[in-house]
């Protein structure tokens, strides 16, 4: 098992932090925070592929160990069942911040706790990267803008959020995050990497996680109506899991950290009805649409500017929406062959 780091407390702003004896013919170690879940495990996945030695910390709140599975035979992977409000003392090369229930239903669900993991976690997990002298990524959301009144959105948009609603517990908690590497870039010299995701599917989502891509493919393969919230025309643009985890790693490791988040997703933009449109035309589902009330502050449009990303990256999304649908399609066949599951419901979810 990795030893533990030297990190009993919160290092002094002026303390001078010292690597903890890692050797460099060693491979390196790298800590996944939410490596159990739908974007952790496949950056494991890559991560293992490219000769680390991972260590899966989660919760398992959203996560599940049947996403991380498969890489116990590499022998070079670890789990360790852990919420980061927690400290956590190991010794790491790298961290990747990933823990924290994305999908609105499910942050909804304990909004303190979201707003603890995305701001306690976020601490801990710096604290770590001082202990341990480790380069550290955020996952942070296309949330930040909150209902953007850009378009698209360029990282220099400040963004439009409601904090006194029912998204703000997980809106306010990754701005604060991205506060918090800021400060401890500035005040600790941590090498700080944050990408600003946007919405992204692909196999391995839950499919009771009530997120819109997740819920129309179950939805239109039970043959049950697809559930539109509002007029269905608002935006979003979908980023399929490969590209996504191919611009988190280009981002952690270009030699010049980006001076402040990165924009990564799909420029592509649909509205609600043409993605449900495009997931019964690959089903072949007789399913029907029913209009069902649109949640409190549900942003009216979302598409990245990845000006940023093509630039310091050379990354631009390469899946279509239609063949990455076709993918997630066949995971989800796959699944629910396995065994009969429900898509959930906004109002279900969060009552
Ligand atoms: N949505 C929908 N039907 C569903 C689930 C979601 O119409 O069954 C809508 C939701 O109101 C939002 C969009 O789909 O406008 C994307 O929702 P999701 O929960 O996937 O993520 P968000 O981008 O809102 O964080």
């Amino acid at each position: 098992m990795p030893k533990a780091c030297n990190h009993n407390r919160e290092p002094s702003l002026n303390e001078d932090t010292k690597p903890l004896g890692r050797s460099s013919d060693r491979r390196r170690r790298v800590l996944v925070a939410g490596g159990a879940g739908f974007l952790g495990s496949h950056l494991c996945d890559r991560l293992i592929t490219l000769g680390n030695e991972v260590i899966c910390v989660d919760s398992l709140l959203t996560g599940s160990v049947k996403n991380i599975d498969h890489l116990f035979d590499s022998g070079n992977f670890h789990f360790i069942q852990h919420d980061v409000i927690d400290p956590i003392k190991i010794e790491v090369d790298e961290i990747y911040n990933l823990a924290c229930a994305a999908s609105p239903p499910r942050y909804q669900n304990d909004p303190v706790h979201t707003t603890k993991t995305c701001v306690i976690g976020a601490i801990n997990l710096l604290n770590l990267a001082v202990s341990c002298n480790a380069k550290i990524f955020q996952a942070s959301t296309s949330e930040v803008y909150g209902d953007p009144q850009v378009h698209p959105q360029p990282e220099s948009y400040w963004g439009n959020v409601n904090s006194f609603g029912p998204r703000a517990c997980y809106d306010e908690g990754k701005r604060c995050a991205e506060t918090l590497f800021f400060d401890y870039h500035a005040r600790h010299g941590v090498d700080t990497r944050i990408a600003r995701i946007f919405n992204t599917y692909g196999p391995r989502m839950s499919p009771q996680d009530g997120r819109v891509v997740s819920n129309f493919i179950v939805q239109a393969l039970h043959g049950d109506d697809i559930t539109i919230y509002g007029d269905g025309l608002q935006t979003r643009s979908f980023c399929y899991i490969d590209d996504l985890i191919d611009g988190v790693l280009r981002l952690m490791n270009v030699s010049e950290a980006p001076a402040g988040p990165v924009n990564l997703g799909n420029p592509v933009e649909f509205n609600l009805r043409e993605l449900a449109e495009l997931v019964l035309d690959l089903t072949g589902s007789p399913s029907r649409f029913v209009q069902r009330p649109l949640p409190v502050d549900d942003p009216r449009q979302r598409r990245p500017d990845i000006a940023l990303a093509e630039r310091l990256l050379d990354w631009r999304p390469g899946v279509s929406l239609q063949e990455g649908l076709q993918r997630t399609v066949a995971h989800f066949e796959r699944e629910l062959s396995q065994r009969r599951t429900a898509p959930l419901d906004m109002a279900e979810a969060v009552s």
